[in-house]
């Protein structure tokens, strides 16, 4: 999707090496902890140097951590409107405070779980938020539709053979009735969100709509069951 997004156009992504922004001849970019303690730090003026060498007046400027909030769909639908993106890689200890206090718009973990540094983040980060941008997947009804996008699990999906070892696909699904594999595919989204993610149902305001799909459409006509 990286590659996909530049030769579209949509999205340059550029590296640039904090060590470049290093001034010793060593090229350092850690140091010992105040107070002592395990582990290097980095240190600040490399990756302030570094993110005001690019930085523009629209730029949202990101630290990769795994205290950050909580990466998900949501926020790379939040982060896939921004104009520019400044993502900065901690590796060893982490990086010195001052940059989360004074240089950072946000703080972004991945998940519950510690990584040796942030570009595997960064790359998930990218990943998933560059499919979303205007123009970037060609069928943008497949996106729509994808985990997370409504509030629910996508539905289950069955290609050629409909009979594979006597394993067959759901009926609905070769009858050519659109309105019904539509409706069977809500249901099963509702059905897989339940059984896989009763989380995700916990939301006032997905549950609304959610409802509504149970209802059977946007006229708010219920199902004959
Ligand atoms: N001492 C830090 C802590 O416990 O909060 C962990 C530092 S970690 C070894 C080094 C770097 O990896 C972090 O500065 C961050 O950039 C990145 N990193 C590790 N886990 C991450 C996660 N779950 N999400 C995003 N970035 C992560």
């Amino acid at each position: 999707m990286m590659r996909i997004a530049q030769e579209k156009n949509l999205a340059e992504i550029v590296l640039v090496n904090l060590r470049d922004f290093a001034t010793d001849t060593y090229r350092t970019i850690d140091d010992y902890p105040f107070g002592g303690g395990a582990g290097m730090i980095m240190k600040p003026e490399p990756i302030f140097k570094a993110v005001e060498s690019v930085r523009q007046d629209n730029s949202h400027v990101i630290l990769l951590s795994p205290q950050g909030r909580q990466f998900n769909q949501d926020v790379a639908n939040e982060l896939a409107k921004k104009e520019h993106l400044i993502l900065i890689c901690g590796r060893y200890k982490g990086v010195d405070n001052r940059v989360n206090e004074h240089l950072v718009n946000d703080e972004i973990s991945i998940g519950d779980y510690v990584l040796s540094g942030g570009e595997a983040a960064a790359l998930v980060l990218l990943e998933s938020t560059l499919r979303l941008m205007e123009g970037a997947v060609t069928d943008k009804e497949s996106v729509e539709t994808d985990s997370f996008m409504q509030g629910l699990l996508d539905a289950p999906y069955y290609t050629r053979p409909a009979d594979f070892r006597g394993y067959k696909v759901p009926e609905v699904l070769i009858s050519g009735h659109h309105q019904k594999v539509k409706e069977w595919r809500q249901e099963q989204a509702l059905k897989l969100t339940k059984e896989k993610r009763p989380d995700l149902l916990k939301s006032k305001v997905k549950m609304k709509e959610i409802k509504f799909k149970e209802c059977g459409g946007r006229n708010g006509k219920r199902k004959k069951s």
